[in-house]
């Protein structure tokens, strides 16, 4: 058997890596190539395509997909060892205790609602509140209405919102602070280092929603003193399918099995059952082997490449698209706070243009341009009618294998729309 490096799961040489050695095609491909134009995905915010290496790393460890913690056959132990030390790498993708639990699930939105079910309770009562901002995505909105929570408007600086939160963590009762490590809807990045000390301050613990944020910075949450991270595979260029919790193992282990059943428990009997503590007792069922391996070695990936060129590239596209797009009458760009760095800000670019329904631009612009961008509400609906556009907007994103040139098609896109008097 000719195990391969990926098996044993040796790591990716660390921040070395130019971009295109990973993005391979999608960088290098001429724009017109037989008569098409190559398709400008400005949508990375809702999935990022796998990368060369991860798609390469699903077809080479497929032939040994099977079950895994139920066999003693030898594709089932390999299939173990990849999926256990998918945890490891994760681990230290983001900077963990060496404690610290990696529960794989099916995205953000499932390790958001699995925390959801271990907040501390005792006789039956949850020992306090959860606090969350009105910025959030659905997903760290919606798992927290179901148990003691309160919620804060943002104020228009950051600044500000951050001593709105320390005001509302002083008035005592709050167990977690909930907050996005980047907006989903305008790319704002939040001070989670600050927010996890003052959580800490006023005895609470914080989760940081880092759908958003792991695919363009990096992270230590160890360093950031930040108690639970959560992200999903799609979004950091591996498949769909799987997602991931990282946090402190003792709310974990006492909290309520997310999914009951195979694999969850230590001893099941006909009418009761003593549950599993560590990832176990929260992965009941046959879990997703190849997703929570590409998520880990798309994790390898982000780590591994050039760090400064990876944000200068970013960073590149980011400020030439909305120069191009405020010097077009009746664009806005929309921000939520007044006060944040542009460098403090990941791939993404929110905007309308003033008469045009978002949905219709966004159909003319894949229709006549090629062009794939989102439009609509994000699912971000209070942060959305709060900024004054309850009827949506337009949202490009993008990553490590977007190009100027999608920009500058994006700008010209929408001169054409104006000028040809759509
Ligand atoms: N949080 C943020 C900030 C997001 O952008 C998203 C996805 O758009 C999610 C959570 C939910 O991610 P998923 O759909 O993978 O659960």
């Amino acid at each position: 058997h000719n195990e391969s490096a990926q098996q044993r799961g040796e790591a990716l040489p660390r921040a070395s890596r130019p971009l295109a050695a990973v993005t391979g095609a999608e960088l290098q491909a001429p724009l017109i190539q037989g008569g098409h134009i190559r398709y400008a995905n400005l949508d990375y915010g809702a999935s990022a395509p796998a990368l060369t290496v991860v798609s390469a790393y699903l077809n080479e460890i497929l032939p040994y997909y099977a079950s895994v913690h139920r066999g003693a056959g030898y594709a089932s132990q390999i299939s173990t060892s990849v999926y256990e030390n998918a945890r490891n790498i994760v681990r230290d993708f983001v900077g963990g205790r060496p404690d610290d639990s990696v529960i794989f699930t099916r995205n953000t939105t499932d390790s958001l609602n699995l925390l959801a079910g271990c907040l501390p309770v005792e006789d039956g009562r949850h020992l306090g509140e959860v606090l969350y901002l009105d910025i959030e995505h659905h997903a760290n909105l919606l798992p927290w209405q179901g148990v003691p929570h309160r919620s804060i408007v943002a104020a228009g600086t950051l600044s500000e919102t951050v001593s709105n939160v320390r005001t509302a963590l002083s008035h005592g009762g709050v167990s977690l602070l909930a907050v996005t490590g980047a907006s989903n809807v305008t790319g704002e990045i939040l001070p989670i280092k600050d927010l996890a000390a003052l959580a800490h301050e006023f005895g609470a613990r914080i989760v940081v929603d880092a759908a958003q944020l792991a695919p363009h910075r990096r992270i230590d949450i160890a360093a950031a003193d930040v108690d639970y991270l959560v992200f999903s595979g799609h979004k950091l260029y591996a498949p769909f399918g799987a997602g991931v919790l990282v946090g402190r193992p003792d709310w974990l282990d006492a909290g309520t099995p997310h999914l009951a059943g195979g694999g969850a428990v230590r001893e099941a009997r006909l009418d009761s059952v003593s549950w599993a503590t560590g990832p176990a007792r929260h992965e009941g069922g046959s879990p997703n082997v190849l997703g929570a391996a590409t998520l880990a070695r798309a994790t390898q990936v982000i780590a591994s490449l050039d760090h400064d060129e990876w944000h200068a590239h970013e960073a590149a596209i980011r400020s030439h698209l909305v120069e191009g797009l405020k010097e077009i009458d009746g664009v806005t760009v929309h921000q939520i706070f007044s006060d944040t760095d542009p460098q403090d800000t990941i791939g993404v670019v929110n905007f309308s243009l003033q008469g045009y329904d978002a949905g219709l631009v966004a159909a003319y612009l894949a229709a006549e341009h090629g062009i794939g961008l989102r439009d609509g509400r994000f699912c971000a609906h209070p942060l959305l009618k709060r900024l004054g556009l309850p009827s949506g907007s337009l949202r490009a994103s993008f990553g490590v294998g977007s190009r100027l040139e999608d920009a500058t098609r994006l700008i010209a896109g929408i001169q054409a729309l104006k000028s040809n008097g759509l």
